[in-house]
Parts: C-alpha cells; structure tokens; sequence
C-alpha cells in the first residue's frame, strides 16, 4: 500500500466503552484533536451495547459506576439497568464532541509497530491503513465470550446462544430452555428466562455467593436535588465509594472478616429459599469473595418455582436435541443459553498486536498477562492498554480504575511532548518486579486461596492475571504522573531516574 493512502493520528484508540470513551473525552477535554477511535460495532458503548440480554443491569450503584467528569443526576435507579448506561455513554459520546472522532462498524484487524518509523500501523477489517504515534488499547477485558468444550454442543439443532449474543427475536415462552452456567450474567437472566419458559433446566457447577441487592428506584426529589446541588451527588458518590472500598479489608488485608459476609449470604438463601434441598444445592463450599460476590433479589425466588430443575451433576454430551448429565439422565431442551462467561485471563486474541521484532502479545505471556501498573508491556512502545492485566476488581467501580489509567496516559503523553520523545518503552526490569510485587501481594488473598476456581487465576500457570490486590486509591495514588524512571525512550535508557517510583508502588503494605 502506497505511504499515500495512509491516514494519520496522533493517538489511535480502539473500543467505545468506558475505556474508549474516556480516553477520548479526556483528549478532547485537552485540546487534542488528533485522534481517532476505532468500533467495530455501530454504535458506541462497549460492553454496555454488546450486553443486552434481558434484566442486564450494572451490580455496581449508578452514581458511582459514571465518569468523574459527568455525574448523572437523572439515573432511575441506584443500579441503572443496561438500556440506560448505554444512553449514558452515548450522551457522553455525543455531548464531549468524540463522535466526529469514532469510525463505527470498523474493528481493527491488526496493529503493528513499525520500528524504523516509531509508528503504530493500524489495519482495519477493510484492509484501510492507518499510523498512529501511540495506540490505546480498550477493547474490555470480558470482551470475548468463553463457550463450554461440551462433547455434542455443534450437533444441537434447537435454538443456542451465548448471554453476550442474546436473540430478541427468539421468543421463549413455552419453551423448554437449557441455561449453563450461574455466574453474573445468568443471575441476572435466569429470573427473565423463568417467567417465560416452560421449563428451566439450570445447569450449575459452582454455586456463586449472592447477597441481597440495594437497589431502588431514585426518587423525584432526589433528582432534582442533585441536578440543584451536585455536591449532593458528589457526597452519595463518595459514600458508595468508600463503602465498597472498605470490602478490600476482607478479601486481601484478612479474609476471616468475610465471615460476616458470609452470615449475610446464608440468611439470603434462609429467607429467600423454602426448599431445603435446594437451599443445599445453592450453599457454596469456598470462602466468600473467592469468586465475584453476586447480588440478586430475584435468582433465588426464581429458582424455586416448580418450572425451575437446578441440575448440579455434570454434563457428558449434548445430543441434536438433549442434554444428558454425567448419570446418564436425557432432558429434552428447545434452546440452550450460555452463561459462561468470558476469555478474561486470555482477553487479547492472537494476530491483533504485534510489537518490537513483529512479536504478538500473546507470546510474550505465556504464563497469562501482565503489564506494567496494568498498562504499558514491555517490548510493546507508545502501547497502553486500559482495563489492562491486574486492575480488575473484586469490590469496586472499574470506571475508577479506568479513570486512574486515562491519567497515568494523559500524564506520560505530556511528559513525551515536553520532553520530545518519539518512543517510550517500560524498562523489563521495572514490569518484572512490578508484577512480582503483585504476584507477592495476591498470595493471601481470598482470591487466590479462597478454595475456588475462577476466571481471576490463570488456567495453566494459576496466576492471578486479572485483579488489582488493593485499595483503588493505591492504584491512583501510582498512576497519578507519569514515572519516567521505569520507562526507556527512544529506544534507549535515559538517565532519568529522578522519579523511579517502581518500588513500593503496590499498596501500602507492599
Ligand atoms: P462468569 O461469572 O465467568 O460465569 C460463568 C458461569 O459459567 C459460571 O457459573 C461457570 O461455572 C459456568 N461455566 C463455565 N464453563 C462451564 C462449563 N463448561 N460447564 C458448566 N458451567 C460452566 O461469567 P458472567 O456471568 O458472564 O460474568 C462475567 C463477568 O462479567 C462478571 O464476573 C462481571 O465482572 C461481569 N459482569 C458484570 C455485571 C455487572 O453488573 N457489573 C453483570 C454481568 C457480568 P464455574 O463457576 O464453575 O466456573
């Protein structure tokens, strides 16, 4: 392709979640024009467009999980449902002035660093080429849906699909429905699912820890409040924050304090489940916390309606038009739906990035992904990954994480301008002991040692891959500006550590 045809941006940014969106406001808010954001959907909204399966909502409360920058006094309710977070981020969108920025219906194909130029070199799927002096990567960590490696599933000739695909047009009522997995998303369909089949086969292989949900709707007063009297909303803000943040005590500091988590948990089935079969069936054996802490006040109740089977013995194969368990029972289905969630400790396909030397970034991490403060990899120049390796969270709104992470971008692309740098790179050393600090940190956590299997740890090296171990204050207190110190420029380490904050940078305690 001719140097010609190539079209040029200061800064590419791929996805329009949170991430994306943010980034790009956050430019704009800067006076850079220069940039450009890839979708491959056609609309804006990430993971909040993609996910729209019936009851989907936000488990985190609306007033928190929202952009620092745009509070929204008008949420319905304390957990918006996805309709409305998704209008949130197109207003967003739209009202920041990134929409003349974003190329709908265009996913990148690849992105490859072209040493002798110091550019990324972006192909879309139309084969169109773009350069770009940096690239932000925020495509979302639960981006790619994780299917079961089900003997038969390829024979079934009923209706299948994942919660991530969910077919509207496909009407459930009557039907007898196959529901696999009971992790976040199933809670949250399951009760929609019921109402309408006329069977539910619930097939279950761990039973998540699910606590009452706090959600109401927000009244007129309330709105009118906090549209008067944003400091109002601001205070609700902080009082979410620090309640949720106060839950880190029991997942890293000392997990026998998810004691009293785990009372509430018990009472939950107690007062929700009257079937004491059941009751058993759904009591986890592992710590609370292990897993994400589900919360629902309409799963329970659904499943103990007599058109609900919750099946916890395994499945052996999936037949043209039946499921049948490890015992050996056949039950005819007309539809199955995955609840299984997502490739998160593998978010990045292979064939997609590809930095110094032509390496792919999926064989830089054979043992699962790290980078350094979760954002930049080494070997991967001017690459920032936002919702990157370890800064998901257990406990916490990742809007926070992401707006940590869009200044920890904004900070080192100023230092780049000041400083007139083409090139910046993270030191190896600095990522390794970065994520040896991490990797140390995580050792006692309910996370790790909780006695469950979960998508946080990684399947082959078991590493916890995705999970910032910490108060989500720590991780702005390191993300704040930009730490040259870890960092070589120009394809060279410079001598200037004066700011060389890699140590101690993992909490407090660390
Ligand atoms: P998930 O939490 O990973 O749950 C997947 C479920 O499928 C689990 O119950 C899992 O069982 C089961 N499963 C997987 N493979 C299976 C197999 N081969 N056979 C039987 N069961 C199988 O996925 P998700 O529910 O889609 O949620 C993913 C994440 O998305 C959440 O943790 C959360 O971070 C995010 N999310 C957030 C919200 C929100 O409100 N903010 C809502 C939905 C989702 P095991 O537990 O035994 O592995």
């Amino acid at each position: 392709m001719s140097k010609q045809s190539v079209e040029h941006h200061k800064v590419a940014i791929i996805g329009t979640g949170f991430s994306g969106l943010g980034m790009a406001i956050r430019l704009k808010q800067q006076g850079e024009n220069d940039f450009i954001v890839f979708e491959k959907e056609g609309g804006v909204g990430g993971t909040w467009r993609v996910n729209h399966y019936p009851g989907c909502a936000c488990d985190v409360p609306s007033h928190l999980y929202s952009f620092c920058f745009a509070p929204n006094p008008n949420w319905s309710r304390m957990f918006a449902p996805q309709p409305e977070i998704k209008k949130y981020l197109e207003y967003c969108a739209d009202h920041y002035g990134v929409m003349p920025h974003v190329k709908l219906n265009n996913a990148v194909k690849s992105a490859h660093w072209d040493e002798q130029q110091q550019l990324w070199m972006v192909t879309d799927q139309q084969g169109k080429q773009y350069s770009a002096n940096l690239l932000v990567a925020g495509a979302g960590g639960l981006s790619v849906p994780a299917y079961p490696n089900i003997p038969g599933l390829e024979k079934f000739e009923g209706k299948a699909f994942h919660s991530q695909d969910w077919d509207h047009n496909y009407d459930l009522h009557g039907k007898r429905v196959a529901v696999i997995g009971t992790g976040a998303s199933a809670i949250q369909f399951v009760p929609e699912v019921q109402k309408q089949a006329a069977q539910l086969d619930l097939y279950q292989r761990t039973p998540p820890w699910i606590l009452s949900k706090p959600d109401r709707a927000m009244n007129f007063a309330e709105k009118v409040l906090f549209k008067r009297f944003p400091k109002a909303q601001l205070a609700l803000r902080e009082k979410i924050y620090w309640t949720l943040e106060s839950r880190v005590l029991g997942m890293l500091v000392n997990p026998r304090l998810m004691a009293i988590a785990k009372r509430w948990a018990l009472n939950h089935i107690r007062n929700q489940i009257s079937d004491p079969e059941l009751r058993k069936k759904v009591t986890p054996d592992y710590t609370i916390g292990c897993k994400r802490i589900l919360m629902s006040d309409n799963y329970y109740p659904a499943l103990d309606q007599p058109n609900v089977d919750v099946i916890t013995t395994g499945i052996r194969e999936v037949t043209a038009n039946s499921v049948i368990t490890v015992d050996g029972e056949e039950r005819e289905v007309d539809a199955i739906i995955y609840g299984t969630g997502f490739k998160a400790t593998d978010p990045m396909p292979r064939g997609l990035f590809f930095g110094r030397n032509g390496t792919d970034i999926v064989d830089t991490w054979p043992e699962g992904p790290e980078a350094y403060k979760g954002t930049t990899v080494s070997g991967f120049p001017n690459f920032f990954i936002l919702m990157g390796p370890n800064t998901g969270l257990g406990h916490n709104s990742m809007v926070y994480m992401i707006e940590s992470q869009v200044n920890y971008v904004l900070s080192a692309i100023k230092y780049m301008e000041k400083k007139r740098i083409k090139q910046i790179d993270v030191a190896p050393s600095a990522q390794a002991e970065y994520n040896d600090r991490i990797q140390n940190k995580l050792q006692g956590s309910v996370w790790n040692s909780g006695g469950c299997q979960s998508w946080y740890l990684h399947p082959v090296s078991g590493k916890n891959v995705t999970l910032w171990p910490g108060f989500t204050w720590q991780f702005r207190q390191q993300t704040r500006r930009f730490d040259a110190g870890a960092y070589l420029f120009n394809g060279a380490q410079e001598s200037m550590n004066t700011e060389n904050t890699v140590k101690g940078t993992v909490g407090a305690s660390a």
